[in-house]
């Protein structure tokens, strides 16, 4: 059990109205969980302490190198009225296989989740419940040696912070057009793509400034060696329905494992869909549009479970995906992990671990 010290704010802030506006990642919470490592010492120091700003050198490593990494995953109330996380068991996995990527310590998965709850359980009050709002938990760790040589910090700062956000789509689930990107790459294979960390996102803005500015809200990011192969959209996995089989990019090293692909991936095939995880050319795309066989197009996050893919485009060719509506698989992938979440259909009840 991780000891933690807990010191309360004496002037706790407002919280958003009932109805208001949240959006995503603009408000925090009233506290945060932090530790520290140091090397021979390990993990220590687990606190609660009121959210603060950070003092840190100029020199702490993280700013100039970049040696950081994140998790991202929800706290919602159930229709019970109580507090769930869903699956933060593979964040904590998965955040480890980020850490050792970023030559960062590994952090026991238990410490892990046990600070994702402590830090859940003292603001929960903050977590909002109007019907597609949650609490976003946002675990981080950054090196902070004072030190501009090129090596792996010493000392770290884990940290966890919340953020009440809004439901994903203001106005139901609404398809996006997006941009496959052939110019700039993401990632490439033996670099950091399947790791959570700023990096990837770092390389990844550009793309995204391309795209805005042609009117398409994200990114789909191909392979980085020979930009033919499919790779992911910015924060999100990418699925295809094409001539009733559901396809996704296989993980390959440079793609992140999403929890939320994972659950699809497992939910498709308990219903006895094909399901197939491999490569896919943006060509096979094209003639697959041509044939009138891209029958769905969605991307999978915790942000928002399930978005709709109305619009891709790729050089000259804008290719309209089901009408611009939101398809049949994708609707009820939807309905059942946000089901599941809120304990709504007995789903995989496993899946949602409760925060006492
Ligand atoms: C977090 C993230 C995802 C989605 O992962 P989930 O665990 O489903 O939220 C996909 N791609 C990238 C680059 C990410 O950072």
């Amino acid at each position: 059990m991780l000891d933690i010290r807990i010191e309360k704010t004496t002037s706790p802030k407002e919280k958003p109205a009932k109805d208001a506006k949240l959006g995503f990642g603009k408000i925090s919470t009233d506290h945060m969980f932090v530790m520290n490592y140091t090397e021979g010492k390990g993990w220590h120091d687990a606190r609660i302490v009121p959210y603060q700003n950070l003092s840190l050198a100029p020199s702490a490593m993280v700013f100039h190198y970049g040696q950081e990494m994140f998790e991202g995953l929800k706290a919602y109330k159930g229709v019970d009225g109580k507090t769930y996380l869903f699956r933060p068991d593979m964040n904590a996995k998965r955040a480890n296989n980020s850490n050792q990527r970023l030559c960062i310590p590994q952090l026991p998965e238990e410490y892990f989740i046990e600070a994702v709850k402590a830090i859940v359980k003292i603001d929960e009050d903050w977590i909002p419940t109007a019907e597609g709002t949650s609490l976003y938990v946002r675990p981080f760790i950054i090196a902070t040696d004072e030190f501009l040589g090129v090596a792996p910090s010493k000392t770290y700062l884990f940290i966890i912070i919340l953020s009440p956000s809004g439901a994903y789509y203001a106005n139901g689930l609404e398809p996006v057009g997006i941009w496959i990107e052939d110019e700039y790459v993401r990632a490439v294979r033996g670099g950091m793509g399947f790791a959570k960390t700023g990096g990837n996102y770092a390389a990844s803005l550009i793309g995204q400034v391309k795209a805005h500015n042609d009117g398409y809200s994200q990114v789909l990011w191909l392979d980085g060696v020979e930009r033919k192969y499919i790779e992911e959209v910015g924060a999100m996995n990418i699925f295809f329905k094409i001539n009733g089989k559901v396809v996704t990019p296989m993980l390959n090293g440079s793609i992140l494992p999403g929890i939320t692909r994972a659950s699809v991936l497992q939910l498709c095939r308990e219903w006895g869909l094909d399901v197939e995880e491999r490569k896919i050319s943006v060509d096979e795309l094209i003639k697959a549009y041509e044939h009138g066989i891209l029958e769905e197009v969605f991307g999978t996050g915790t942000a928002a479970v399930i978005s709709p893919v109305g619009k891709l485009r790729y050089e000259d060719e804008v290719m309209v995906i089901g009408n611009n509506q939101i398809g049949p698989l994708s609707q009820k992938i939807y309905d059942t992990i946000t089901g599941i979440q809120l304990g709504k259909n007995g789903i995989h009840p496993e899946w949602r671990v409760e925060v006492k």
